[in-house]
């Protein structure tokens, strides 16, 4: 009997199983279920130069349509699955289809934070998370256009470059004392603010949005200490949750993300999971986290694919990231949580330095702003947990795999 494998989610995670599967030998009925109604796609170009209009949507998809027919992955898209039942192996879909699986694996991704403060649902508010999100915004944005972002995160950030690329007048609104807060070191943030300042956008931190004010279309936002913004529209980048209600609703273990062990399975034997939806053992920092990355996506798929197959392979990556900002590229290795000692390499007036988190002699991670030598040099002395010598790694003459 042939084996069915669904997989629900066509997203990053969803799109590298299809490959992995049929790369692999899987030679069954294999199913990708997709709510959005395009192929497959990347999101990362979405607060670049999709928004932009530098990059056309034909260039977006991982693959084209024939490669799905070729390798005989039936794409259900722009359809839902709206309820799972583990007990009887089934999914029942928003078109009222039941199918039933040996395997499945939920690649749900995650789901932008909304806000809900007064005047949220007003006109000219927008968040960005998918191809139809970027299209509205674009479809708003006038090249004069007052834009304010709620959020200096990464997606806020790469955004807000985006729009003063394309001549808006752009704010910034961060609740923390800095940008980036959360994913980079103060050097970092400082080196960012600084970039996006002298390009004339303005930024705010300490900012606490407590209402949006305006005639059907957001007109002004409101700070928690009585300033506001004038706005033509609204971009909101507050971070992302795990899109695990699927798995919730059918019983499965879910905390911050869908659960799921070294082999990326779920609590259910034939349920994995992978991407921005899980909550994952690192064995390399020796804890639990849920990522929101291309590459933990890419990695956590062909690790589940594989262990659907029935292969045992252990998902341990040391997780990396990069952001585009302008012409600045910012390299991410490894999880800085738990570092005793930050040590700046290089100059950053120069706009080519690192940062590396260390715990004791060990590099836990590092930020490389165009460095792509650092970062690379960091792959390994992370991965292998090679001792350095802080004094040496202070050293930006000192190439930092010598610095041991
Ligand atoms: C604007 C933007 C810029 C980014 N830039 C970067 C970057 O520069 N570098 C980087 O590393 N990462 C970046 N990311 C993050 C990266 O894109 C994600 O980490 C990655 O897409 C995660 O892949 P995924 O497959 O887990 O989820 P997704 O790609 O989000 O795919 C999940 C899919 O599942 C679908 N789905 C959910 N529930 C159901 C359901 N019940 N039924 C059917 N379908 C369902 C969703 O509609 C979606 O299509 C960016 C993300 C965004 C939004």
């Amino acid at each position: 009997m042939t084996s069915t494998f669904l997989i629900v989610g066509g997203g990053q995670a969803g799109a590298q199983a299809v490959d992995t599967l049929r790369r692999e030998g899987f030679a069954g009925r294999l199913v990708l279920i997709g709510e959005e109604p395009e192929l497959p796609y990347q999101r990362p170009p979405l607060s670049k130069k999709y928004l932009s209009g530098e990059l056309a949507a034909d260039r977006l998809p991982f693959r084209h349509r024939a490669f799905y027919e070729e390798h005989r992955v039936e794409l259900l898209l722009g359809v839902r699955a709206e309820r799972l039942d583990p007990a009887a192996r089934t999914l029942l879909l928003a078109n009222g289809d039941r199918l039933r699986y040996d395997r499945l694996l939920l690649c749900l991704g995650a789901t932008a934070r909304r806000l809900d403060c007064r005047g949220a649902r007003l006109g000219g508010v927008h968040y960005l998370r998918g191809i139809a999100d970027a299209g509205a915004i674009r479809a708003d944005l006038k090249p004069d256009a007052r834009v304010v972002i709620i959020g200096g995160g990464y997606v806020g950030l790469e955004t807000a470059a985006t729009c003063r690329h394309m001549g808006c007048d752009v704010t910034v609104l961060e609740m923390s004392d800095r940008v980036m807060n959360r994913v980079a070191a103060p050097a970092v943030s400082a080196f960012f603010e600084a970039e996006h300042r002298s390009r004339g956008i303005r930024i705010v931190c300490g900012a606490r949005v407590v209402g949006l004010e305006g005639d059907g279309r957001v007109g002004r936002v409101l700070c928690a200490d009585g300033t506001s913004h004038p706005a033509h529209l609204l971009i909101v980048g507050v971070g992302a949750a795990a899109a695990a209600g699927l798995a919730q609703e059918a019983g499965l273990a879910c905390d911050n993300g869908i659960v799921v062990d070294e082999y990326c399975r779920t609590s259910d034997e034939a349920i994995y999971a992978a991407g921005d939806c899980t909550n994952h053992p690192s064995p390399h920092y020796g804890r639990r986290v849920r990522l929101e990355s291309v590459d933990n996506a890419f990695e956590q798929a062909k690790t589940a694919a594989l262990n659907m197959l029935g292969r045992g392979v252990v998902h341990d990556r040391v997780p990396w990231f990069w952001s585009d900002q302008y012409d600045l590229k910012l390299l991410i290795i490894g999880l800085s949580q738990d570092h005793d000692r930050l040590i700046l390499r290089g100059d950053p007036a120069e706009r080519s330095f690192s940062v590396c988190h260390l715990r004791g002699r060990e590099l836990l991670a590092l930020e490389a702003v165009n460095h792509s030598k650092d970062y690379m040099a960091a792959r390994k002395v992370i991965g292998e947990r090679i001792p350095l010598d802080p004094d040496k790694l202070r050293d930006a003459s000192i190439p930092l795999k010598e610095a041991v």
